[in-house]
């Protein structure tokens, strides 16, 4: 059996289905499901990310989070925490840059929301003190410091296309033995009217995600710096597969490709600014490491390691130039409504 053919079993039963709950097949069916079954990251899996890419990334972020928990007074005990942390290379970096801020690590309760196994036990070796959660309402009720790296991208999206002045779904239909991408019947929508073809793209598991963590925020205080490729509104039709790091048909092969879905931070911010919470700040990713200073902490790793010195400046260029990964990915953070702009933004 593959995951193909119980899609195309469950659509010969009940008809097309919903683009996000094809998404959601592809990266989380409990047996074919693209994170369950693998480890993506690297040169020899299908993509690379940014803490993958260097360790100045994690320890920026770290020394981020514990800039803004000094700024809110240190709060203890506090919630430390990671959404889909990958193989915990974000993580580990990030304690150990903290290591020498006076009471963050023996404040923090490290907590890792992963559903995949397979990286649940890779973080788990490099990650001893950890504890796991499958979803972001489990964490502890404290006051929440949090980061989340090209995770909201993997969160299922809902497609609407415009078509004779009416609004029709995306969906997910058979056509012999292939998986096609097809139209809803025409569906009420408080959307206003659009040329035909203009597609509106939603993600209510990433909007869910952002009230969750708003309302934490609210009520305990803290900061999220959630990081992503995407843009403040959503652009149309940004639905893509990845396998072995080059752009693959989403419908091909479901549970083999990554599928992902550009980020619409807006949205997400909207969502936790209703729950009580402030958007303090968006940024290039670029401009936020540069703010946080990657340029010093480049060429003081290169004076400790003059051997990798050019390594180390390929790391900080594929990191923040505006061709690579500087641009492209951007930064929300979220705070309680009474809390310090966060370090790394314009106002910060
Ligand atoms: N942050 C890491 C990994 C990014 S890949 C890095 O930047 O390298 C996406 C991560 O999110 C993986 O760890 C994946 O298993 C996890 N993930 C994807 N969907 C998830 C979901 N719905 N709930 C929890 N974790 C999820």
């Amino acid at each position: 059996v593959s995951l193909k053919a119980l899609l195309l079993r469950q659509i010969a039963a009940g008809g097309p289905m919903r683009l996000a709950d094809y998404m959601a097949a592809c990266l989380a069916h409990p047996e074919f499901g693209y994170y369950m079954t693998r480890d993506p990251l690297g040169a020899g899996g299908d993509f690379t990310t940014a803490p993958e890419v260097s360790q100045m990334y994690g320890e920026l972020i770290g020394l981020a989070l514990a800039t803004a928990w000094q700024d809110q007074g240190r709060p203890a005990p506090f919630c430390l925490a990671e959404l889909g942390p990958g193989r915990g290379t974000l993580m580990t970096d990030l304690l150990r840059a903290t290591a020498r801020v006076p009471g963050f690590g023996e404040g923090a309760r490290l907590h890792l929301v992963e559903t995949s196994p397979a990286l649940r036990a890779a973080q788990a070796r490099r990650l001893p003190g950890a504890a796991w959660c499958d979803r972001v309402e489990a964490l502890p009720d404290l006051p929440l410091f949090l980061v989340a790296n090209e995770f909201l991208d993997a969160l299922p999206i809902r497609q609407f296309v415009a078509d004779g002045g009416r609004w029709r779904e995306r969906m997910v239909g058979a056509a012999g033995d292939r998986l096609v991408p097809g139209l809803s019947p025409p569906l009420p929508l408080p959307l206003p009217p659009a040329p035909d073809g203009t597609v509106a793209e939603v993600s209510p598991a990433a909007e869910a995600v952002g009230r969750e963590i708003g309302g934490r925020l609210a009520r305990r205080g803290g900061l999220a710096l959630l990081i992503d490729y995407g843009e403040w509104e959503g652009t149309g039709d940004s639905l893509q597969a990845v396998q072995g790091h080059r752009p693959a048909d989403p419908f091909a092969a479901p549970g083999e490709a990554d599928l992902t879905a550009h980020v619409a931070f807006g949205a997400v911010a909207r969502a936790a600014e209703a729950a009580g919470a402030r958007a303090a700040g968006f940024a290039e990713q670029g401009a936020f490491l540069a703010r946080l200073g990657i340029e010093a902490r480049a060429a003081a790793l290169a004076r400790a390691r003059p051997d990798r010195e050019d390594d180390i400046r390929a790391q900080l260029t594929r990191l923040v130039a505006p061709d690579q990964m500087g641009s492209l990915f951007k930064v929300l953070a979220l705070t309680g409504p009474g809390a310090a702009a966060p370090p790394g933004f314009d106002s910060g």
